[in-house]
């Protein structure tokens, strides 16, 4: 496995790198869900690099940028036991050299959900995602259905910059309990666990409300926001209930939807989602 931090050194090993590349993008602390998408990426291609770098453009100032949980040496031996060929492992100046001034902004999928409840995070997120994409030229590229919006954010980009990446999206991997896996769950403290299990457990009564044939979208949001509302800990951010393709709220579930959530768990703010039907 080859560890590169500079773009140009990348660029060099890349050209002589086998086809098809499977590039797994992350910011490190990785967990079972990130290697979830590691393996995919081994299975379907001759050769698969990884990114770790904390994408300092998609945090708000008020966001957890200087706290986000990092561990270079430990997340390197597991892609190394998952057969990663390259990572690529830039620092801030290196992808923000001064004076880089260009930004990428998509449009409307970008602004709803995460969007507008974190003003500028997917303009950071479609900017280094595009940056990846163009220095490591990948055939695909995984995400995680985790970030389902972001997924839609990173298609609609790399379509519409003809980018070349056929985006590819892996199910969301879960702790036996249901909590989504996330780097920020390193900071759930054992205390903190029913607040942070709201997220799964509304998403699963609005599953239940659906196969019951519940179809008014706003019934099933105010039984999850009442779900949230009387578990210690679990401040509500939103909760949606959207076209699946638009983000568009939704009143009659008539089409496939999203369903999705923040919430607020102490200082660590979690989100999760599931599709329906
Ligand atoms: P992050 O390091 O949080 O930026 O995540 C890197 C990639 O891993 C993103 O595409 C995420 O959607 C994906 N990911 C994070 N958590 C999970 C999970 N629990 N299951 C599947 N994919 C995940």
């Amino acid at each position: 496995m080859k560890i590169i931090e500079t773009v140009d050194a990348f660029r060099d090993v890349r050209r002589r790198t086998p086809d098809p590349l499977g590039l797994v993008p992350t910011m490190g602390y990785l967990h079972d869900g990130h290697l979830a998408l590691v393996r995919r990426a081994r299975a379907e291609n001759a050769s698969v690099a990884a990114s770790i770098f904390v994408n300092p453009t998609q945090f708000a100032p008020t966001e957890d940028l200087a706290t986000y949980p990092r561990d270079m040496e430990g997340d390197l031996e597991k892609l190394e036991r998952e057969g990663v060929d390259l990572v690529l492992a830039p620092n801030a100046d290196e992808m923000y050299p001064s004076g880089f001034d260009t930004f990428v902004d998509v449009g409307d999928v970008a602004n709803r959900l995460e969007g507008a409840h974190r003003p500028g995070h997917f303009r950071g997120v479609a900017t280094v995602v595009c940056k990846l994409l163009t220095i490591v030229r990948p055939d695909r590229a995984y995400f995680g259905q985790k970030d389902a919006q972001q997924s839609m954010v990173i298609r609609r980009l790399s379509a519409d910059l003809n980018l070349g990446a056929e985006i590819v999206v892996v199910p969301t991997v879960r702790d036996a309990d249901g909590l989504a896996l996330s780097s920020r769950n390193a900071y759930v403290k054992p205390d903190q666990r029913d607040a942070a299990l709201t997220l799964s457990h509304s998403l699963n009564l609005a599953r239940r409300m659906y196969d019951d044939g519940v179809r008014d979208a706003e019934k099933i949001r105010s039984q999850m926001r009442e779900l949230i509302a009387v578990v210690p800990g679990a401040n509500l951010d939103y909760v949606s209930i959207a076209d699946a393709d638009t983000l568009a709220e939704l009143d009659d579930i008539d089409r496939p939807a999203l369903v999705s959530l923040a919430v607020n768990v102490g200082s660590v703010r979690l989100i999760d989602n599931t599709l329906l039907p």
